[in-house]
């Protein structure tokens, strides 16, 4: 029996377009060690100049762009990068900054926003004292992924960059306290605020944003910053085992995502809104979404009810009942809706560009279908 997929469990699933595909088969390539690949030159150029930095270097990995990030400012030993504590920098990559570069990361508590406290951040500054690391960087993270697709406000990062250039105590040891963006949707931030990136991106000495989530290349992240910045990167990318010689095949996918899924990428955004409110207006005690928090192309989907777990949710709506069938919700085939189950409370959808309108609909039957089922159950 087959059904119809619709996996939304992240946007790293989405899938390289046809127009990818032909740009990779026709790509000029050569070897991006000796920097003579020009695919790969042009898509750095392309993002530098997109996100208003002097130069950009092509990684295998967002996690390998916050890496470099956190390597190259925080170069002195006995750094310290302040994070918040719910970013992917500090949940999801094994400490690497730790692991493999020796910088210790402390954490804020970032706020339901994706923000963290400014004057708390003041005071986690350390001082220039023999028994203390010395504080080297502050990356935030934009859209935060885990907050649920949050565009932290121009006013903050504005609040940010005014409190780390105007205090003297943000120069310990004579150097200014360097400000990363950990962008992997960047782009989402920046449709959802209607404002060009490089606005975004201003005041950061480094920004990272990932080819390969909504923007549905299939590998690849860019690290931009000042030609000092990456020239250092592009060093230790080596190191890290990120030269990737004739790295074009992929880098030709990059640039026609920047060409041609960044102006759909609101489609996303209205889409990923019409399945919240669905779930809104099913006006079910045991699966809900907060509205108001809906800002881009994710959306964390609440399970108060401790009886019936998100994980349990993500089972069920990836199963096809046969009473299902009989409904009909989708002719004759069976919807397998995927999920995450973040954690105990929260299920997490992520859309992207091959999600198509129809698709939503038909999440939207499957998501009510199991509403009703959860609600008969769990009033029963
Ligand atoms: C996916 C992601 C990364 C890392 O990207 P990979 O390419 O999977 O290593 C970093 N930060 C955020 C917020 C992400 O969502």
């Amino acid at each position: 029996m087959s059904h119809h997929v619709i996996d939304v469990r992240s946007d790293t699933v989405s899938l390289p377009t046809a127009e990818m595909r032909q740009a990779m088969f026709v790509a000029d390539v050569g070897d991006d060690v000796y920097g003579e690949d020009v695919t790969v030159n042009a898509l750095e150029e392309k993002a530098a100049k997109l996100l208003g930095k002097e130069a950009g270097l092509f990684v295998p990995s967002g996690t390998m762009g916050n890496l470099l990030a956190c390597m190259v400012h925080c170069h002195r030993r006995g750094s310290e990068a302040i994070v918040g504590d719910l970013s992917h920098v500090y949940l999801y990559e094994q400490g690497g900054a730790a692991q493999l570069a020796g910088i210790q990361l402390a954490t804020l508590p970032n706020k339901t926003d994706g923000t963290f406290c400014l004057e708390a951040l003041r005071r986690k500054v350390r001082l220039e004292d023999d028994h203390e690391p010395i504080t080297s960087l502050v990356i935030v993270e934009n859209t935060h992924n885990i907050c649920g697709g949050k565009v932290i406000s121009l006013e903050w990062l504005d609040k940010l960059a005014a409190l780390i250039n105007g205090d003297k105590q943000m120069r310990p040891y004579g150097q200014r306290i360097a400000l990363h963006m950990d962008g992997a949707r960047i782009f989402n931030a920046a449709v959802a605020l209607q404002v060009p990136v490089a606005r975004i991106a201003r005041d950061f000495d480094s920004v990272n944003f990932c080819l390969s989530k909504g923007l549905s290349a299939p590998v690849g992240s860019v690290l931009v910053g000042s030609k000092t910045f990456i020239r250092q990167a592009r060093r230790l990318r080596k190191a890290l085992g990120g030269g990737m010689r004739q790295a074009g095949i992929i880098a030709a996918a990059g640039i026609v995502a920047l060409d041609t899924i960044v102006p759909i990428l609101h489609k996303d955004h209205e889409r990923t809104r019409r399945i919240a409110e669905a779930i809104h207006n099913a006006k079910s005690p045991n699966v809900t979404v907060d509205l108001a928090t809906v800002q881009t192309n994710i959306l964390l989907i609440r399970l108060p009810n401790p009886q019936y777990s998100a994980s349990k949710f993500a089972e069920r709506c990836a199963t096809v009942k046969p009473e299902e069938l009989a409904a009909g919700l989708c002719k004759e085939l069976g919807i397998v809706l995927k999920v995450s189950a973040r954690d105990w409370e929260f299920a997490r959808i992520v859309l992207y560009h091959q999600i198509s309108d129809a698709d939503v609909e038909l999440a939207i039957k499957k998501f009510n279908y199991v509403i009703r089922e959860i609600d008969g159950q769990l009033a029963g």
